[in-house]
């Protein structure tokens, strides 16, 4: 039956096909039956008003509304009423739709009422709850009813939640219901699984809480499924198409670097991951590698050998960061270590000058640069190189697919790609979005470090954070200061940072302290004084918006006090806490904050204050945030799932990968 149109299979026709369609791009059955209900009401528990107490919370409610009232104008135009039952009453507030409720909910009539309930200035009320006359919401199926995504058009014709309910109910309770199988029978009965016509049935019509986990395990474990077996395909593929670069010589460089300029013992996990690199270069497939690892675990030198076996081959190298400092920093370092063993290292920035750019252009197409280090600049389209043989891309969140793209076409072959990553990806995500890559992890440490000693504090705490501060100084030790920088309101964030910035050197006065002041707004130029006179010790406390976030390394500074820390998400914070710790003394972590915060918020800064391990902090934020979000919009898309969720599936989608794996 699924062979059969919409139109044949609903009987809805003209608008509302149009809309379904144009709406929420339904346009075939299997699109409307995959329109699975987000939540399910459990219409069984009706809560009182007067115990509907708890922000955050949803609840099912009965009672009636009184008279709406308006207030505002254009945008700000918000339309209140009260509900009520025996026990109590609380407020309701619209901010859409305002016509269509007046018209449609009438005071008096007796309404069952499902929404949730949010903390506003102190009052708690409701926002757009849903609202139906109670004899409709009546259920003879049982407790669980389904609630579906639809927009405010849709529901206009009619093809609200509970029409689209009665549209898809109507197929799935049909006799004739019938859907093709889709797993392999062995795998169905080996993971246990329901049937595809069962599973679909009852995520629409559940008879009770097991019947619906049962579909919901089928259904995501099919929508899992799917997706590893095409990233399986495609990397085989690419394994199959594409040749890459030979690296069979492990040379001079690599040697003389290794034996005489390394400036520490490697770890174990840098070891690993070096010969795991190596692996892929030497045997002429082409590498596409993901390395993970935490802040300060040491990524920077597994880059510098990384580039120094493409350099023993005859080829090219580019260090690709997010952003001028960070490339700054890594081309004085990188510059410092491999000098010795004369591998000519190159900056190029959005500030490099012209007239040196166009000698490092020449450079580089004659083959004289070997190390290229820069921002996205190293992307556009006059830059040429005369044979790049890797390109290692340093803390590649902020780096999209596209940009990545735009490597590859520098090149007749594509040169070896490593995406190096401090934010680690939960695994579950990582095998998602990057399962037609190999993953590196820096699972350790350099030795001798001392976990961050992380602690909450208020604004009020003000004269302790900065007794503290005195204290680390008088030690020798560095402070980092550190405001948030939102765009759009960036005049805003730019005064908090100034105010904050007199208040610390009122504290701190000169001459006794030096304070360095770091933000968006400044001149790379100036930027790069301050950064550096911080570096060299010559300042004490370096107060900056979050351009210092990734990567800066003075393993001197001990204290991170992060303002309004309220206002980072959590992979933020810790990349933030991720700038100390990097030396051998104890380091400190001042996460200050409003009083009031948002439960979401005060669960970051518990986790924060909970954790140095950035693979649980990852997993938290994915939790709270969605995958989404975590990884930028320009890769959401990859994420469209229709039933499965990240976050908290991963034991299904490890099942899913195996199976795929094995086939
Ligand atoms: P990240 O992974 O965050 O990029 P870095 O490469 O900047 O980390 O390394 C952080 C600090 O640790 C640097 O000061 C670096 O010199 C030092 N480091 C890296 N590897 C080791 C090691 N094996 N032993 C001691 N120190 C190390
Ligand atoms: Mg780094």
């Amino acid at each position: 039956m699924l062979y059969r149109k919409l139109d044949e299979i609903t009987g809805l026709f003209g608008t509302r096909l149009t809309f379904l369609k144009s709406e929420l791009r339904i346009e075939t059955p299997n699109d409307l039956l995959e329109h699975y209900p987000f939540r399910y009401v459990d219409r069984s528990v009706v809560a009182q008003v007067a115990d509907a107490t708890e922000p955050g919370e949803y609840y099912q409610l009965e009672g009636r509304i009184e008279n709406f009232v308006e207030e505002g104008e254009g945008a700000a135009k918000r339309i209140r009423s009260r509900f009520s039952d025996e026990s109590g009453s609380i407020e309701l507030v619209w901010f859409k739709g305002i016509r269509w409720l007046k018209t449609s909910l009438k005071p008096g009539v007796r309404y069952s009422l499902y929404g949730k309930l949010t903390s506003f200035k102190g009052a708690l009320n409701m926002v757009h709850p849903e609202l139906d006359p109670v004899e409709k919401v009546a259920n003879p199926l049982g407790g669980l009813q389904p609630v579906y995504s639809t927009t405010e058009k849709l529901s206009k014709t009619g093809l609200n939640s509970k029409g689209i309910e009665r549209v898809i109910t109507s197929i799935v309770s049909r006799h004739a219901f019938q859907l093709a199988e889709t797993l392999p029978e062995d795998l169905r009965a080996e993971l246990k699984l329901i049937g595809k016509t069962e599973a679909m049935r009852a995520i629409h019509v559940p008879r009770d809480a097991r019947e619906l986990q049962q579909a919901q395990r089928r259904l995501k474990f099919e929508e899992l499924f799917f997706i590893q077996m095409e990233l399986c395909i495609r990397k085989e593929m690419r394994e199959k198409s594409i040749q890459g670069f030979s690296f069979d010589r492990v040379g001079e460089y690599f040697h003389a670097f290794y034996e005489k300029c390394l400036p520490f013992e490697l770890t174990g996990a840098q070891k690993r991951v070096i010969k795991e690199i190596r692996a892929d270069m030497v045997g002429g497939k082409h590498m596409n590698r993901l390395l993970q690892g935490d802040v300060g675990s040491g990524k920077t030198i597994v880059a510098a050998l990384s580039a120094l076996i493409a350099i023993d081959n005859g080829f090219q190298a580019t260090l690709v960061a997010p952003t001028e400092i960070l490339a700054q920093q890594h081309y004085l370092s990188l510059k410092e270590l491999l000098a010795p063993i004369g591998v000519e290292v190159a900056l190029l920035t959005g500030s490099t000058r012209k007239a040196q750019r166009r000698v490092q252009f020449e450079a580089l197409a004659g083959g004289t640069i070997h190390l290229l280090i820069g921002t996205h600049a190293v992307l556009e389209d006059p830059v040429v190189f005369k044979n790049l043989g890797l390109a290692i891309i340093d803390e590649q969140h902020r780096f999209g697919v596209a940009q990545r793209a735009r490597l590859w076409k520098k090149n007749l072959k594509p040169p070896h790609v490593l995406v190096m990553t401090a934010t680690p990806i939960p695994r579950t995500l990582a095998m998602t979005l990057y399962g037609d890559l190999d993953v590196s992890v820096i699972d350790e440490l350099p030795p001798g470090r001392k976990p961050i000693k992380t602690v909450h504090l208020f604004d009020k705490d003000r004269l302790r954070i900065f007794g503290f501060i005195k204290e680390q100084i008088a030690l020798g030790r560095q402070v980092y200061v550190v405001y948030p920088l939102i765009e759009e309101s960036s005049t805003l964030d730019l005064k908090d940072l100034m105010d904050g910035y007199e208040s610390i050197a009122r504290a701190f006065p000169i001459p006794d302290y030096q304070i360095s002041i770091v933000h968006g707004r400044m001149k790379p130029k100036d930027k790069d004084f301050e950064m550096r006179r911080f570096a060299k010790g010559e300042t004490q406390i370096l107060v900056a918006t979050t351009v210092i976030e990734v990567g800066v390394n003075v393993p001197n500074a001990s204290v991170m006090v992060i303002e309004s820390a309220q206002r980072f998400g959590l992979s933020q914070l810790h990349q933030l806490r991720g700038r100390v710790g990097r030396g051998a003394d104890q380091s400190f972590c001042i996460l200050a904050t409003d009083a009031k915060l948002s439960s979401e918020a005060r669960m970051r800064m518990r986790t924060m204050v909970e954790t140095n391990d950035g693979f649980r902090i990852a997993e938290v934020d994915l939790e709270l945030r969605g995958p989404g979000d975590l990884m930028g919009t320009q890769q959401s898309g990859t994420l469209d799932l229709k039933i499965a969720n990240l976050a908290t599936d991963s034991k299904v989608l490890y099942f899913a990968r195996q199976a795929a794996l094995s086939i």
